[in-house]
């Protein structure tokens, strides 16, 4: 079959030879109508599971009323989706700049840096991914993305994760802030230390830099915090939502804490931000989150999806890494083989760096689809090991 998809995209998505059609909760079915359990969910969007009643009915509800309103007018429904946010964040991080996209939110949170500390070096992580518009993707480590593009913004550093040392010294009275994610994603699922986080927390709080938290993908409740960056007690000076928080429609957030300061009228715009289609889904988003007790119950799958894993002993497996339903689990070997055979079996996983295989199902999850989707996961790689 071949698809007008093909013949007029671009093509810098490479297929999976899946069409989706529709999906419910942690599932999805194929135009076969084959049935999928969903640990890909958009890379995470679907946190709160694939049409949630109550998205669904927030977005219905807002499209028929008013889709646009542009930020210079005030928004009941942006109101109130902004107080429901700050309730769920850390109450330093305060004051919001509403986006569409996660790298929008990353390019947000570098203006700001600049703009409050008057510098302009950025120290990033090693295997950091923060997106792929030109600021955010001068942060963004893998040369295969930056090199063809070059030049991309000056004075950015990448250091190795969790290197304490070297990373502190790399933040001077140049810096105008770091940006890290808690847990990196793209990169491989690899978790900053909780002390590590504290030491550049302190090192930029000391030198007057900002530290930026990207959180887009770990946001939201997947790591079983709203914020991963509380897994280390620290509260960044910024930062950065997206993926999840519009449960399925486009909204990216920039969270600004104190350090952030006034930013001057129409310095920093968009069009589309802050849109009330997106902020309704927002709103009903977080909601859910809230009242199902999503984020604690992110937590309690990811020990169930662990234990189950490690109780099957595989020796095909290097690591399990990450935290909650962020789940990264590392192979002896390239991981790329084992993404169709799950497929067959009725899961949809995806990849994170070449060794590592990544689960980011919806937390809406059950206990019995969390099992089939660790035991479909031991069938492949012990079919591999045989
Ligand atoms: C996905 C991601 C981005 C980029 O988000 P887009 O919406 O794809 O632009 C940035 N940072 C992190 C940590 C991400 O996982």
């Amino acid at each position: 079959m071949t698809y007008d998809e093909d013949r007029f995209e671009l093509g810098v998505y490479p297929k999976r030879g899946i069409t989706l059609v529709r999906g419910e909760g942690a599932r999805v079915w194929d135009d076969a109508g084959n049935e999928y359990l969903d640990a890909v969910a958009g890379v995470g969007v679907a946190f709160v599971g694939h049409a949630h009643p109550r998205v669904v009915a927030a977005v219905r509800e807002q499209a028929g009323t008013l889709m646009t309103a542009y930020s210079a007018f005030h928004s009941d429904v942006r109101g109130r989706f902004l107080a429901k946010l700050a309730t769920m964040m850390p109450p330093e991080l305060g004051r919001y700049f509403l986006c569409n996209s996660g790298t929008e939110a990353v390019e947000g949170a570098i203006k700001f840096a600049r703009l409050a500390t008057g510098r302009t070096k950025l120290v990033a992580a090693v295997r950091g991914y923060h997106g792929k518009t030109l600021g955010a993707l001068s942060a963004t480590f893998e040369r295969a993305y930056r090199d063809p593009i070059a030049p991309l913004l000056d004075g950015v550093t990448h250091v190795p994760l969790n290197k304490v040392d070297r990373f502190v010294d790399a933040i001077d009275a140049e810096t105008a802030a770091v940006i890290v994610e808690p847990i990196q994603g793209e990169g491989g699922i690899r978790e900053c230390e909780p002390e590590f986080l504290r030491a550049i927390a302190a090192k930029t709080a000391e030198t007057g830099a900002l530290l930026i938290a990207d959180e887009v993908q770990s946001g939201c409740g997947r790591t079983g915090a709203f914020l991963a960056s509380s897994h280390a007690d620290v509260v960044p000076d910024i930062v950065t939502l997206a993926k999840a928080i519009g449960g399925g429609v486009p909204l990216g957030v920039v969270a600004c804490g104190p350090r952030v300061g006034e930013i001057p009228p129409r310095m920093h715009t968009s069009t589309f931000g802050g849109n009330p289609l997106a902020c309704a889904a927002g709103l009903a988003t977080l909601e859910a989150i809230d009242e199902e007790r999503l984020v604690d119950r992110a937590g309690v799958l990811g020990d169930r999806f662990r234990a189950r894993l490690i109780a099957a002993g595989c020796t095909a497996i290097r690591s399990i890494r990450g935290r909650g339903l962020m789940i990264g689990v590392e192979l002896k070997q390239k991981a790329g083989r084992f993404l169709q055979p799950l497929a067959d079996q009725g899961v949809l996983a995806m990849l994170a760096g070449n060794t590592v295989l990544r689960f980011l199902p919806p937390a809406v999850i059950t206990d019995a689809e969390c099992d089939r989707l660790v035991d479909a996961l031991v069938d492949v790689l012990t079919e591999a090991d045989a």
